[in-house]
C-alpha cells in the first residue's frame, strides 16, 4: 500500500515521470479498482498516452458487484477499449492480460516477425493512483515478490524490465498517478471503498453518504447486516444513522457508528459492491 502526500510540484513530476517510461513501452496496463472504475483513475492518463495502445484493468473485481462489472466492461467494449476485470489477489484471470495484449498489438507483433523477428517481446507497464493493486499485479505476472522500491514519484531509479511470460515483458516499477477529486462524489466513492485511506472527509460524511447509496441501490444488504425492517429502510439516512447507533450499542456516539458502517462496507459486510455505473459519456473518457 502507497501512501503519498500530493502537492503541485510532487504531481508534475510524477507526470513526468510516468509520461517518460510511457515511451518505452507497446501498451499500458491501466489499473483501475473495479469498484470504483470511474473515479479510480486519472483522466490525465488519456493525454499523456498519446496514442500508445491501452487496456484497462478492473482489478479487485471480487469485491465489485459482478452485475456492474459486466456493465462496465460493455461500456468499454461499446467504446472500443479492451478492458478486463479481474482480481489479481487471488490470481485469477490474470493470464488473460497477456492475451489480450498479445491480441491488442497483433499487426505490430505481425511487422516485427515479417522482419525476421522470431519471438517479438511486447513492453507494457502498469498504471495506475495508489492502492488499486499495481503492485499485486506485477508480482503475480511475474510469479515472484518483488519488493517494488522508489514506488513513489520522485524516486527514480533503474529501470528493469521483468519476464511476465514467453513475450511479455513488464517495467519493474508502476506508474503512479493521483486520484481526480474531480468533484466531491469521486471523493466519497474513493473514501467509502477505502480505495483511499485517508481523505480530507470526515467519517461522518462518507457513512452517510454510503448509507444513503446503500439504502437507494442494496437495500437488502443493509436489511441482512443489520436486520432492518422495511419501516426502517423508510427512514431518512440521517434516522436510519441514528437508529443503527443505537441498534449496534452505540448511543449517541454516531462517530463510532460512522467508522462501524465505513469498516463494513470496506471490508464486504455488505456485499460485493460498486458505487458507480457507466454513462454511455464517460464510458471511454
Ligand atoms: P498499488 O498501490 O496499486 O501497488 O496496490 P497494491 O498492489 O499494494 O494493493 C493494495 C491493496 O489491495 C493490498 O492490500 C492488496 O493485497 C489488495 N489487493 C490487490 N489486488 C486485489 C484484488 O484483486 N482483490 C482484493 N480483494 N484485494 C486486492
Amino acid at each position: 500500500m502507497t501512501n503519498i502526500n500530493w502537492f503541485p510540484g510532487h504531481m508534475q513530476k510524477a507526470r513526468r515521470e510516468v509520461a517518460e517510461r510511457i515511451k518505452q513501452v507497446d501498451i499500458v496496463f491501466e489499473v483501475v479498482d473495479a469498484r470504483v472504475p470511474e473515479s479510480s483513475r486519472n483522466p490525465m492518463l488519456l493525454s499523456m498516452l498519446n496514442q500508445k495502445p491501452r487496456i484497462a484493468i478492473l482489478n479487485k473485481a471480487d469485491l465489485a458487484d459482478p452485475n456492474r462489472t459486466k456493465q462496465w466492461l460493455a461500456a468499454y467494449q461499446a467504446a472500443g477499449q479492451s478492458a478486463l476485470a479481474i482480481d489479481a489477489q487471488h490470481a485469477n484471470r490474470l493470464q488473460q492480460v497477456a492475451q489480450l495484449a498479445t491480441q491488442q498489438l497483433a499487426d505490430k507483433i505481425a511487422r516485427k516477425k515479417a522482419r525476421g523477428i522470431k519471438n517479438p517481446h511486447i513492453r507494457a507497464m502498469c498504471i495506475g493512483i495508489p492502492n488499486v493493486g499495481k503492485s499485486t499485479i506485477l508480482n503475480r505476472l511475474v510469479h515472484k515478490n518483488i519488493a517494488v522500491t522508489g514506488n513513489r514519484p520522485g524516486v527514480t531509479k533503474n529501470q528493469q524490465w521483468l519476464k511476465a511470460g514467453d513475450n511479455l515483458d513488464l517495467l519493474d516499477t508502476p506508474g503512479i498517478l493521483w486520484p481526480k477529486f474531480e468533484n466531491q462524489q469521486v471523493g466519497l466513492r474513493l473514501a467509502l471503498s477505502g480505495a483511499i485511506a485517508d481523505t480530507v472527509f470526515n467519517d461522518d460524511d462518507v457513512a452517510l453518504w454510503g448509507l444513503e447509496y446503500f439504502m437507494r441501490e442494496y437495500p437488502a444488504r443493509l436489511r441482512k447486516a443489520y436486520g432492518l425492517n422495511d419501516a426502517d429502510l423508510a427512514l431518512a439516512p440521517n434516522d436510519l444513522m441514528v437508529h443503527l447507533s443505537d441498534k449496534l450499542g452505540f448511543g449517541e456516539e454516531y462517530d463510532r457508528m460512522a467508522t462501524r458502517f465505513i469498516n463494513d462496507v470496506r471490508k464486504g459486510e455488505l456485499g460485493r459492491y460498486t458505487l458507480e455505473v457507466p454513462e454511455a459519456d464517460h464510458a471511454d473518457a
